[in-house]
């Protein structure tokens, strides 16, 4: 079994929809899994009706309508002679989100969203799956719930994997096409959990862990993964191979082609993982998998914005030892500041991270009065892998570097 996993932006819109159908033509449909996630910004805009339905009743059936009759035009291009099925399975949908909006009487935000964000999948994939099949390309329509079963966490949950293998392997030996969700799961009362923004590669993984399968192909809009992020880096170079653990090490830097999680049960069972362009299904692309290292051999650069860099000194000139080092990060875990570097000496304690809870004033207002605490915001930190003295000057040149740290693969780079 291969897996294909379909983002938001493979399917954005009509066209992405035909071309999913060339990139099939291409690749051949034989054992093979489709999981889509929502088109385009549907996610986002399901966020919106959420936020509406506790902020704003009046705007919800605004917010509502600009889903339908996105999701209506689609339909119009794709089926133009009308009175297709697919019209009327589409608004049923709708009538549910509809429906549960006016009925439920919960008012705990992460189970109102799971319940309302995952029709963002649900309408790509019985689209996608109705034009498939209207090409000539027969295929099963899936719903995922019934097979990923995770707890009720809801907004960030954790699969159960016993039910989860359990419920997949039912699908052991079947050859057709299938064409399913991403991101979507159910609990033990068969309400609707959702696995983390972005997390439909993860229910590929999952997908492909349970079925053994022989690989999960990532389709994107970038001829796979790139050394840097094209955005910030100029002269950009794409990867060939990336061993597992080298993608985790990118990925904890702050690397977001790849979630580390997507890669923990497909390292476990070595199942490779290619990053392929849509736009051009037959070159190669990136294949993360066993091995070491990547390839080729070349510099990898990770930027990570708008952070905070404090530096911490004891007033009394005393050392700053493990007492005050575990009370320091126990605040900052505390405050929910992701930590990405850490420097100390004697008496003063440097850290870096990601206020990304907005709580800075008030983990400062805790630290102030025991130690001087001096920091700054909106400072860059630029990560290394596998540094060269070119590639390091080429950071450093023209920026204040306000803290470095190295060790023999990686180099870190604070700076203003
Ligand atoms: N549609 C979901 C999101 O945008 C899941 C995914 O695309 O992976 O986060
Ligand atoms: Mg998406």
């Amino acid at each position: 079994m291969r897996i294909f996993k379909f983002g938001g932006a493979s399917v954005k819109d009509a066209e992405g929809v035909r071309n999913l159908l060339r990139v099939l033509e291409e690749t051949g449909t034989e054992k093979t899994f489709l999981v889509v996630s929502a088109m385009g910004k549907t996610t986002n805009a399901m966020e919106a009706v959420v936020d509406a339905y506790f902020k704003d009743k009046s705007s919800l059936p605004r917010a509502m309508e600009a889903m339908q009759s996105f999701h209506l035009d689609v339909l119009q291009e794709l089926f133009p002679a009308g009175g297709h099925p697919v019209y009327e399975r589409v608004g049923s949908l709708f009538e549910e989100v509809r429906g549960f909006l006016a009925w439920n009487k919960s008012p705990k935000y992460n189970f109102v969203y799971d319940q309302v964000v995952g029709y963002g999948e649900l309408l790509s994939t019985v689209i996608v799956s109705a034009y498939l099949n209207d090409s000539g390309i027969r295929n099963t329509w899936l719903d995922i719930r019934d097979y990923i079963k995770t707890d009720s966490n809801y907004r960030d949950v954790k699969v159960i994997w016993e039910k989860t293998q359990q419920a997949v392997s039912g699908l052991l030996g079947r050859s057709e096409l299938f064409v399913t969700q991403g991101f979507l799961g159910s609990d033990d009362n068969n309400f609707t959990t959702t696995l983390g923004r972005e997390g439909s590669d993860y229910t590929a993984a999952i997908i492909a862990y349970c079925l053994n399968a022989e690989s999960v192909t990532i389709w994107k809009d970038v001829p796979g993964v790139l050394n840097a992020d094209p955005r910030y880096f100029e002269e950009t170079r794409l990867l060939d191979q990336i061993s597992y653990r080298e993608a985790i090490e990118l990925a904890f830097y702050g690397a977001t082609v790849i979630h580390p999680k997507t890669l923990q049960p497909l390292q476990r069972k070595e199942i490779p993982l290619k990053v392929k362009s849509f736009l051009n299904p037959s070159d190669p692309g990136t294949t993360v998998g066993k091995g070491k290292g990547i390839r080729p051999q070349t510099p990898c650069f990770i930027l990570k914005k708008n952070q905070v860099l404090m530096e911490l000194s004891s007033l009394d000139f005393s050392f700053i030892v493990e007492e005050n080092i575990s009370e320091l990060f126990k605040l900052l875990h505390d405050h929910k500041m992701k930590v990405d570097l850490i420097q100390n000496s004697a008496i003063s304690f440097s850290v870096c991270f990601d206020n990304r809870f907005g709580r800075l004033p008030d983990l400062l207002q805790h630290l102030k009065g025991r130690y001087k605490v001096m920091h700054q915001e909106g400072v860059s930190l630029y990560t290394i892998r596998h540094f060269n003295d070119a590639a390091l000057a080429s950071l450093q040149d023209g920026k204040v570097v306000l803290l470095e740290q190295r060790n023999a693969e990686t180099v870190q780079l604070v700076v203003k």
